[in-house]
């Protein structure tokens, strides 16, 4: 495969769906891995661009009939990642955006080791956490305390990835974000050297 993998994780709430998008603007040749999930669609998402929404039947037999590269339960809803189109983007040499959680991140680490970057995306607080779940107003306070929850046991494997970003500043952020992404693609393990070294010889 010619492509590399950014896998990016975080608290839902961090900024990580923002960061992404906007660095995605900035770098070509990239391709947003879109999961499927049991979950309800929020406001202002839309079916096959944020994720493919289904229900737990179908999921269940999706998992059957080995669809998924990995697949997680957060917050007692299902998520995954489909194996054949990011195949397709990794042999056209795209660098794959995966936004999934910590779980997520160890079994692809486990495929794909050597061509995957990875980013832990953060508050620098569990309060500024929970303000920005507050004010993004899209869940109920039980979903926000799940949420909380989670993200305390999700900081506890942040030695499992490659960079940490604290998300204060928005831009800031961003910047970092989009120098990791371009230094990702550099990876000399992401890159096919033998070719390289053939045609750089001859
Ligand atoms: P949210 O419900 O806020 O969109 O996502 C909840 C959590 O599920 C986030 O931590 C997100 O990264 C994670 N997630 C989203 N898609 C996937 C996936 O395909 N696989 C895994 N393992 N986690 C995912």
């Amino acid at each position: 495969m010619k492509g590399s993998i950014l896998v990016i994780s975080g608290p839902s709430g961090s900024g990580k769906s923002s960061l992404m998008h906007e660095m995605m603007k900035r770098v070509e040749d990239t391709y947003f891995s879109i999961s499927t999930t049991t979950r309800q669609k929020r406001d202002g998402e839309t079916e096959g661009k944020d994720y493919f929404f289904i229900s737990k039947d179908e999921f269940k037999q999706g998992i059957e009939e080995g669809n998924f590269l990995e697949w997680a339960r957060v917050h007692d809803n299902y998520y995954g990642t489909s194996l054949k189109q990011i195949l397709k983007e990794l042999n056209a040499g795209k660098t794959v955006i995966f936004d999934i959680d910590v779980q997520g991140h160890k079994i692809a680490q486990e495929k794909f080791g050597n061509i995957i970057t990875s980013v832990f995306v953060t508050t620098p607080s569990q309060e500024v956490l929970k303000d920005r779940l507050v004010q993004r107003g899209t869940d109920s306070a039980e979903s926000i305390q799940k949420r909380l929850n989670n993200a305390i046991s999700e900081m506890a494997r942040v030695k499992e990835y490659d960079f940490l970003l604290i998300n204060d500043y928005f831009d800031k952020t961003l910047e970092s974000l989009v120098s990791i992404t371009y230094a990702s693609k550099h990876k000399v393990s992401s890159i096919n050297t033998q070719e390289f070294i053939s045609s750089w010889v001859d």
